[in-house]
């Protein structure tokens, strides 16, 4: 990076903000991508600057001073985006938002917390803990993920089937635009249930991957704590009785917290690796059941309605984790199945059914899998018809079919009215499979929208559309 430019940038936020040295970079520069699928992540290109902005007014500051000399302006949150979304492919400036790191308020009455955008999903946990009475459901997999993050990728997670993913969250946002403007959305202070005044500009920025606007705050939704938790793991030996229980599940009338499945390797390598043990004796397949109610006697309840419905899916045991500790020890265990198989996996897509489709898909993943002689095990948030399915080394190396495999569990998906990604976005991972999705004519609206907001393309070029 020239040293002109760094001066420039050293002159907004001061020298100490400003960091080239390459070491430093380099860790800026890359992300969970390629720690957990190194065969595909892209290699980062050096020469980029890292700049730790105080507030939205840098952050404006630099954007129109990127937008003057035309420069690739990278938001980074945490790093655990999982699709090429923050690895730098060109010089840039690697706008790190970890100084707007503090919670604004727990705002009671308007049931929300407001955040700037480096408050991680941990901060939030750990806030309200002292909160006996409002939490926040969600929990995609990082603890470490930035508010701010969370909102560019629309993360969903574990425990989206209740409350929805983070599109659902979210009240307002205080964002900068490319060309520098800083805007408020969800009305001035950022806590309406309710706008219906133009086009809602707000659902754009959620889930644009940092290509329309940097987030420095927003405003989440908090839900009353529940009085009665209690985690469900039911047992199958065959995973077509384990998918074929789920929409069974929801149909009469239970909405879990989280609705999740696994399978045996994965769980016990997830398990071993944190020096923890999976509770499951019985079983090759699991449903992870999170119940979150008002009353104990609701749990117990709905854990008996439970029993009744997956034994006529043959299912084979079912544990109840009640306390605290067991609870918590089920979903470590869960969150940690990603770093635990990386050196299993080449990928693993996240592709996404109507959750009433999951059968049928599973099907077509049996004929992927005889066609290309292999096995794919599946990890999925399976009331949200979310699969990441799991493409394996061959001998530790990318198999030779990887390109076509990819495709064909990509087709699958969208060939039964499905999704490339639920969660984990497009990145520079999966660009070449927008086509399957949308028309010629829906990404050249796409890209009219970016040039709306990004007319000279500095904000994460070449990312997501
Ligand atoms: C072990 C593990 C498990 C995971 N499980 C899940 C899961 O279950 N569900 C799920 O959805 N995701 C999951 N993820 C993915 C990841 O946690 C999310 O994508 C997360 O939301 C990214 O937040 P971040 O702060 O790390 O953002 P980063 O990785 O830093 O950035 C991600 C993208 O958002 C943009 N961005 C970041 N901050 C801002 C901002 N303030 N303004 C504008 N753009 C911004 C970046 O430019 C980039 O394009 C998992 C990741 C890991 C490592």
């Amino acid at each position: 990076m020239q040293k002109q430019i760094i001066e420039k940038l050293e002159a907004i936020v001061g020298e100490k903000w400003v960091d080239t040295d390459s070491e430093r970079v380099l860790s800026y520069s890359l992300e969970s991508t390629n720690d957990n699928y190194s065969m595909v992540a892209p290699e980062p290109v050096s020469g980029s600057v890292v700049v730790k902005a105080a507030d939205s007014e840098e952050i404006a500051a630099i954007l129109k001073f990127a937008n003057q000399e035309k420069i690739n302006v990278i938001a980074r949150g945490a790093g655990t985006a999982l699709a090429a979304n923050t690895i730098p492919d060109q010089e840039s400036i690697i706008l790190s938002l970890e100084r707007l790191d503090k919670i604004i308020e727990i705002d009671e009455e308007n049931m929300l917390l407001k955040a700037e955008a480096a408050v991680t999903l941990g901060d939030i946990i750990e806030e309200l803990k002292s909160n006996d009475h409002l939490y926040f459901p969600l929990h995609p997999g990082d603890e470490g993920a930035q508010a701010g993050g969370m909102v560019a990728m629309n993360a969903g997670g574990v425990r989206a089937v209740k409350h929805g993913i983070m599109r659902n969250q979210i009240l307002g946002m205080k964002v900068v635009l490319p060309t520098g403007e800083i805007v408020h959305y969800g009305g001035s202070k950022g806590k309406l249930l309710k706008n219906n005044a133009g086009y809602d500009l707000m659902q754009l920025l959620i889930g644009s991957e940092g290509t329309l606007g940097v987030i420095t705050e927003v405003s989440l939704k908090l839900y009353p704590e529940p009085k009665a938790n209690g985690t469900l793991i039911v047992a199958f030996n065959d995973r077509r009785d384990a998918f074929a229980a789920v929409p069974a599940i929801l149909k009469r009338g239970i909405i879990p917290m989280a609705l999740e499945y696994v399978e045996k390797d994965e769980i016990n390598m997830a398990a071993d690796d944190i020096g923890k043990k999976w509770p499951a004796e019985n079983g090759e397949y699991f449903l992870i059941i999170m119940l979150s109610e008002a009353k104990e006697d609701d749990l117990f309840e709905i854990g008996a309605q439970l029993d009744e419905i997956t034994a006529e899916f043959n299912a084979v045991d079912m544990l109840i984790a009640q306390s605290i500790s067991e609870r918590k020890n089920i979903l470590d265990i869960r969150s940690h199945i990603l770093p635990a198989i990386t050196d299993k996996i080449v990928d693993s897509p996240d592709v996404t059914v109507p959750r009433g489709s999951l059968l049928e898909y599973l099907d077509k993943l049996n004929e992927i899998e005889a066609k290309y002689n292999t096995k794919c095990p599946v990890i999925a948030h399976a009331g949200d018809g979310n699969l990441h399915v799991l493409i394996l080394k061959e001998n530790g190396n990318m198999p030779s079919y990887f390109t076509e495999i990819k495709e064909d569990i990509y087709q699958s998906a969208v060939d039964i009215g499905g999704t490339i990604t639920g969660e984990h976005g497009i990145g520079k991972l999966r660009q070449k499979y927008l086509s399957m999705m949308y028309s010629k004519r829906e990404l050249e609206i796409m890209k009219q929208i970016k040039n709306a907001f990004d007319l000279n393309n500095i904000l994460n070029a070449g990312r997501s559309i």
